[in-house]
């Protein structure tokens, strides 16, 4: 690459990054874009500075995605990248799987069980049902409703804490 004093440096993909932490998940401020797995791939162009970000949807049913590519448009003029393109891509389904430990860690933050991880093991009904208390942490619980406030939620009882608490579904 020609080093130019004309032409700006391309700012480092690291450090597109770490300024996508700031954007949040507009259901739950406490997790990020990245660490919710939303954001699948972050580019950077050599020649004109600009940064192309991929988003996968979560659920079908939240309707965040726009306020989502909006907010990483945003965020990423206002540290002076060049020019942004957010491009939600279908291509790799997000699963609950893709959320970081981090990302499990805002869930209880915010009150939210986080999803049983669910690796190579084949879905069925098991992972539904299983839940962690985000009060108490533990899993003496049981599922009352698969859909909560959002169709991403489901509402769970701790015999332990006579509560009910929401989850954060697996996919
Ligand atoms: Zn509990």
């Amino acid at each position: 690459m020609q080093n130019d004093a004309n032409s700006p440096q391309p700012i480092a993909k690291s450090q597109i990054l770490e300024w996508l932490q700031a954007v949040k998940d507009p259901e739950i401020p406490t997790i990020s874009l990245i660490d919710l797995g939303v954001v699948r791939g972050v580019e950077v162009d050599a020649v004109t500075g600009k940064v192309s970000v991929h988003l996968t949807p979560t659920f079908a049913g939240c309707p965040a995605m726009d306020y989502m590519k909006r907010d990483v448009e945003r965020t990423l003029l206002a540290h002076g990248v060049p020019a942004v393109e957010v491009e939600i891509s279908m291509r790799e389904a997000w699963t609950s799987d893709m959320l970081t430990e981090a990302g499990r860690q805002a869930l209880r933050q915010h009150k939210l069980s986080p999803p049983p991880v669910i690796g190579n093991q084949v879905f069925d009904l098991d992972f539904l049902e299983y839940a962690e208390c985000p009060n108490c942490h533990g899993n003496n619980t049981e599922l009352r409703t698969p859909f909560g406030a959002t169709l991403c939620r489901a509402v769970h009882y701790c015999h332990d804490c006579r509560q009910l608490f929401e989850q954060f579904k697996p996919v």
